[in-house]
């Protein structure tokens, strides 16, 4: 790699992490160009932000105009069963992120950052990339996406960044093995013009019979998805509008969310499966993002984890992208992901709000009203993404009670079928 000259970079992919690392490297002085064909989904899943993103935003520069169409999101609201709803704020957690964070439209969402990246100088090529593989290590552009480059890379491309999502692409290409979750469920999402909200600007998560469901509110709609295993939507027709208008009609709680709505958009069907890569680099390439891994979206980690993998790169190349700085990213993003995936673990086998249960019961005694507020400090620290650069005091209180904490309760009354 010569280093008297600007380095050069292609970023595979104008998603989140695709603009965001572009941003800070072109800002770094490198020379960046965005593969982005702007071909997406109708609606784009991922709307809720965790806390832990503004930070990331404010460093962009991009909070404010993010605000400007999002929604404030002050916490989270949880419908164990028909009587039995748990609302918890950011504020509670009274930590050191803020105490709110954002329910925002992808599509202007991950436009805002695009045109940030070109602000900064990028250049955004409206063309899907291919690359090939040079050798055990090394990976180039195909020379059909070169060609659509107009020489921008005619002294060659120094590093390759894979922000394609779950389209991994480098992955795919340099066959590399992917640790998969247990789950394998479906996601199907809509918006909708009125939607049962119980606590402004929360993000809803409910049990439902089968599956779970959120309600986004946004500034002007609704997003109303259900994941659920695709055994039980084939009995609700073919098509994708047919499983989730039908299923939206079938679950008695689902309809009455939506009693005196109407669906405004489209259905839009993902698949919700979890997927990391067992090898986040190379010598000339890196993976961000979905397209290093992608975990259970339960507890909106998808932004945070794809910006903040964005950042750490951008940093690790502009230091010279050393080999042992590309390990210990790689290692970081999978310590963190564990700690992640076993809060979520604890949301499916329901121990999570078995604890809560346990704890409405204890704490009418003297002992439960006293420390009830702590615990509920911690596991709200657990949920703003705080406690991953913490001490590890509130991640030990999440795993140690929902271990032993729960008086008797049957955490199998709230396992998610
Ligand atoms: C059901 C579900 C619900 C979710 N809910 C949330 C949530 O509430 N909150 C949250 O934070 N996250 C959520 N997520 C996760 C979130 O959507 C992702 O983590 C986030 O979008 C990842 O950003 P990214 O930039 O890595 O990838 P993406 O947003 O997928 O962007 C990748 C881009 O690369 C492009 N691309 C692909 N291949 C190529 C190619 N060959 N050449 C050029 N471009 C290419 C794609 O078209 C796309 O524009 C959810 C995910 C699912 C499945």
């Amino acid at each position: 790699m010569n280093r008297n000259r600007t380095q050069t970079v292609a970023v595979l992919g104008g998603g989140p992490a695709g603009s965001t690392v572009a941003t800070l490297l072109a800002e770094k002085g490198f020379k960046v160009g965005i593969f982005h064909t702007g071909k997406r989904p109708p609606l784009i899943v991922g709307e809720s932000l965790l806390p832990a993103v503004i930070p990331l935003l404010r460093e962009m520069g991009v909070e404010e105009e993010v605000k400007s169409f999002s929604r404030h999101k002050p916490g989270a609201t949880v419908t164990l069963s028909k009587d039995e709803t748990v609302t918890s704020y950011f504020s509670r957690a009274k930590g050191k992120l803020p105490d709110y964070a954002y329910n925002t439209p992808r599509d202007k969402f991950d436009e805002t950052i695009l045109q940030r990246a070109k602000k900064a100088g990028c250049v955004v090529f409206p063309h899907t990339a291919k690359v090939v593989k040079l050798d055990d290590e090394r990976i180039g552009l195909h020379e059909e996406t070169l060609l659509k480059t107009d020489g921008f890379f005619e002294n060659g491309v120094d590093w390759i960044i894979d922000a394609s999502g779950r389209s991994r692409v480098i992955a795919r290409t340099e066959m590399i093995k992917t640790v998969e979750g247990d789950r394998k469920d479906w996601a199907l999402f809509a918006h909708w013009d009125k939607v049962k909200i119980i606590d402004e600007g929360n993000i809803h998560v409910d049990y439902l019979e089968r599956g779970w469901n959120w309600r986004i509110p946004l500034q002007d709609r609704v997003s109303l998805g259900v994941v659920i295993n695709p055994t039980h939507l084939i009995a609700h027709g073919t098509t994708a509008e047919e499983q989730y208008d039908n299923y939206v009609r079938s679950d008695e709680r689902l309809r009455e969310f939506t009693e005196g709505g109407k669906r405004i958009t489209p259905v839009v069907k993902f698949n919700n499966w979890q997927n990391i890569n067992e090898r986040f680099y190379g010598k000339n390439w890196v993976c961000i993002g979905d397209a290093a891994g992608f975990i259970d979206p339960v507890f909106s980690t998808g932004l945070y984890l794809s910006m903040k993998s964005a950042f750490r790169v951008a940093d690790v190349i502009a230091a010279g992208g050393e080999e042992s700085a590309l390990a210990s990213y790689e290692q970081d993003w999978k310590w963190e992901v564990k700690i992640w995936r076993r809060v979520i673990e604890s949301w499916y086998n329901g121990r999570l709000f078995t604890l809560y249960r346990a704890g409405m019961a204890q704490s009418k005694n003297p002992i439960g009203k006293i420390i009830a507020p702590h615990v509920e400090m911690h596991l709200s620290r657990v949920f703003t993404g705080d406690a991953i650069n913490g001490s590890g005091y509130s991640r030990g209180l999440h795993s140690f009670l929902t271990r032993f904490f729960l008086f008797g309760f049957d955490p199998a009354d709230l396992t998610v079928k």
